[in-house]
């Protein structure tokens, strides 16, 4: 029996190669009719034999290209027609754009061959692509997805790439980004004040050669340029510290294979999955001793960012040097990452010996994506290239379309419709005009590529967040509703986002650096009973001042020091501490102290790590946000089973216990380290028994990247039987905020 269909599938169909396969499955089985990329989605009408059309409704499902995800299919069955035969049609553009963005994928397994090939027409080509792979979301202008409508729309195919653009059964039928050595994009190298040296293959094996002389090169990659130079030297590495002015902070290592990470890291199966992955992200591993990597790679450090060439040019680059590379995004600290060439050559000079570029534009910037494994499960440091812009499905559906601009720390902003929030690749912090800039165009590029009009926009409370100030004009100029939301319940809820929570009420604990509190003091010790209308803040850490207000959150020896006044007075004990200040100093303090003079309160547990570390005479000043967690990570000790005593009185938990028992305990360092985590471990189950009924122990805000602090709160909570929620789709940090908000508007319109 003859039948008809008509498919209307939306997802991530676009750009994927997902007209030829059906292009192709069709012709198998012998059905007629066509396929089109619409703005929803894809359309496909097939006619022909029953039993045909069931087969390809399986293989639709089970056969689809590997990076095609399909969100929903509609099947309607129309009467019989005349079609001649199947084809694909082109792209009309009517109504809303719905479809979804892919992320920019690493160059596949069949790219690399042909890469490698001699005999290949695209031997060493460092723009090789095909529809499995290759860039997408930072190249697009608008909507849909083809190639005029791409930074690649000024590269006009040759014969050979048109052939092959046409040819259903080609790997690169409607590549977009479809080039060769003959009519694509291709590099040059220009020393740092513009000269132009060398083109193409030369210009590559003079970069290699220039690596070799420990110089410091911006290289143009997928989302931005990076700056490179050799892992392996003290030099190289010494020299691009001082320029940066990047005091301690990690650098990336990007390795030729996962091999040669192997000689420099010890991996897990997973972690090596992961890094495998074809998103291609950065994953933090622990290190192995005395290789010969560079002692400034990662500083104090026992644990190490890793990562995999993803664009063919960094295959060549990686390959043709054989040693591991320091690949660091390009950029003034806090400034957003170099993308133009016009930009490198005007910004990136100061850094830089030479600057290794292309004449594709990067249309949209996207810094790599940093991921950690915890208690067996992707953890996000940075959710961006590979990952931004697919959505995250929301737990239910809604009809307001919301814009979200999330906190002030590792921005990320999200638009929201229905049951879907695409959360924008990383931005960082609003700290400088350019960042300020950048946060202002992503936002105005979501809202453009999705043509998006929002109902309702949401910020964080804090009144003097960039963000929230932009929210504040925003909301007034379109007339349409600003809701501001306190930051840990906005943590709360992103996870609640994440992981399908319909309606119960969740125990959150969210810790943090900082955020906004409803009293107007610095909250970041918070355990929230939350449900998607309201909070309950049940418990939370007793209230310290912070001396010096901004400046103790860069100098753990100002949060020890008001730990100390308040458990001694002015007669501190002598602990490291006590050195790190002059005497007048600490006088003066005190004074400031008694008074409340500059010294706002805060509950937050990222400051009480950083007291820790300043006491044990770990760190007294931050070279990066985080480094007394990473670094009292590092030292944890999984045998150590004790841990301190504390005090939960009424809603309040009692830090002064801790602290006087950690000063009096004479053990080693690493068990102090140890009991201290486990306390704050024992703590959350503690209150967490206090207040709840079977409810689900949510963990949220940066201090849960700790992942020993969030692995031993899962093994003790394993053991009562608790059911513990993490984040596992957004970070854990100020980066899953948008989320959050989104979820709050949604909910309650
Ligand atoms: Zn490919
Ligand atoms: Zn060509
Ligand atoms: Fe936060």
């Amino acid at each position: 029996m003859i039948k008809h269909l008509k498919l209307h599938l939306t997802g991530a169909v676009q750009g994927v190669g997902f007209r030829p396969f059906v292009y192709n499955l069709a012709k198998r089985l012998d059905l007629k009719g066509y396929v089109i990329n619409d703005t929803h989605g894809v359309i496909i009408e097939i006619q022909g034999e029953e039993k045909n059309i069931n087969q390809f409704l399986i293989a639709l499902q089970t056969e689809k290209p590997p990076l095609a995800h399909i969100f929903s299919q509609e099947i309607e069955e129309l009467p019989i027609t005349e079609f001649q035969d199947f084809e694909i049609k082109k792209s009309k553009v009517v109504g809303k754009k719905e479809v979804f963005i892919l992320p920019d994928i690493s160059t596949c397994d069949e790219c690399i061959k042909e890469l490698t090939d001699p005999k290949n027409r695209r031997y060493r080509y460092p723009f090789i692509n095909c529809t499995n792979c290759g860039p997408r979301f930072t190249i697009i202008e608008k909507l849909p997805y083809d190639r005029p409508n791409t930074t690649m729309k000024k590269f006009k195919m040759c014969p050979d790439c048109q052939k092959e653009y046409k040819n259903p059964k080609d790997r690169r039928f409607h590549a977009q980004p479809n080039a060769c050595p003959v009519c694509g994009p291709h590099i040059s190298l220009y020393t740092s004040d513009k000269k132009l040296l060398t083109e193409k293959e030369e210009a590559l094996q003079k970069t290699i050669e220039l690596l070799k002389k420990d110089k410091i090169l911006a290289v143009k990659g997928i989302g931005g340029f990076h700056l490179v130079c050799d892992a392996t030297s003290d030099k190289a590495i010494n020299t691009l510290r001082e320029r940066k002015k990047r005091g301690e902070k990690p650098f990336a290592v990007m390795f030729k294979n996962i091999n040669q990470i192997k000689k420099y890291a010890n991996i897990t199966d997973f972690e090596e999955a992961v890094i495998l992955s074809p998103e291609r992200p950065i994953v933090i591993v622990k290190k192995k001793p005395n290789t010969d990597l560079s002692k400034g790679v990662a500083p104090h450090l026992d644990r190490i960012g890793v990562f995999l060439p993803y664009s063919p040019l960094h295959y060549l680059l990686l390959n043709g040097y054989g040693k591991p590379l320091v690949m660091t995004s390009a950029n003034l600290s806090d400034e957003p990452m170099v993308k133009d060439n016009e930009e490198a050559f005007k910004n990136l000079s100061i850094f830089t010996d030479y600057i290794l570029t292309h004449n594709r534009d990067i249309k949209i910037r996207a810094d790599d994506s940093v991921i950690q494994i915890i208690d067996k499960k992707i953890s996000f440091v940075r959710r961006s290239r590979g990952y931004a812009p697919l959505p995250i499905k929301l737990p239910f559906k809604l009809n307001k379309r919301v814009l979200a601009v999330g906190g002030h720390q590792k921005n990320s902003i999200a638009i929201a419709f229905e049951d879907k929030a695409f959360l924008s690749q990383h931005i960082g912090d609003l700290e400088t005009l350019n960042a300020c800039n950048n946060f202002e165009e992503v936002i105005y590029s979501f809202l453009e590529l999705y043509e998006f009009e929002p109902e309702i926009v949401v910020s964080d409370l804090h009144p003097r967040y960039y963000s929230t100030k932009w929210a504040k004009t925003f909301s007034k100029e379109k007339s349409i509703p600003l809701v501001q939301l306190q930051h840990h319940y906005t943590h709360a809820l992103s996870l609640m986002a994440e992981n399908q929570i319909k309606k119960e009420k969740v125990f959150s604990v969210c810790w943090d650096g900082t955020g906004y509190g409803t009293d107007g003091n610095l909250w970041g010790g918070e355990f929230l009973l939350a449900d998607y209308k309201d909070f309950e803040r049940a418990f939370y850490f007793d209230y310290f001042h912070l001396l010096g207000g901004e400046k103790a959150v860069k100098e753990p020896r100002r949060v020890a020091l008001s730990i100390l006044f308040d458990i001694f007075g002015q007669d501190i004990p002598d602990v490291p501490t006590k050195e790190a200040f002059e005497k007048s100093q600490i006088e003066l303090l005190y004074k400031a102290y008694k008074k409340g003079l500059n010294a706002p309160l805060s509950s937050s547990v990222g400051r009480l790590f950083d007291g820790v570390a300043s006491i044990l005479g770990l760190r007294q000043f931050l070279s990066y946000e985080g480094q007394s967690g990473m670094i009292i990570e590092g030292l944890y000790d999984w045998t150590v089973k004790e841990y301190y005593p504390f005090k939960i009185k009424n809603k309040v938990i009692i830090w002064q216990p801790i602290f006087i028992a950690l000063l009096e305990d004479k053990s080693d360092i690493k068990t102090k380290i140890s009991k201290f985590i486990n306390t704050l471990a024992q703590i959350v189950i503690s209150a967490y028994k206090q207040k709840t009924n079977g409810e689900k122990l949510g963990l949220s805000g940066g201090v849960f990247q700790n992942r020993v602090l969030t692995e031993k709160v899962i093994q003790l909570a394993e053991k009562e039987k608790i059911q513990v929620l993490v984040h596992k789709k957004v970070p854990p940090n100020d980066g899953g905020l948008s989320l959050g908000q989104v979820i709050y508007s949604l909910s309650n319109s």
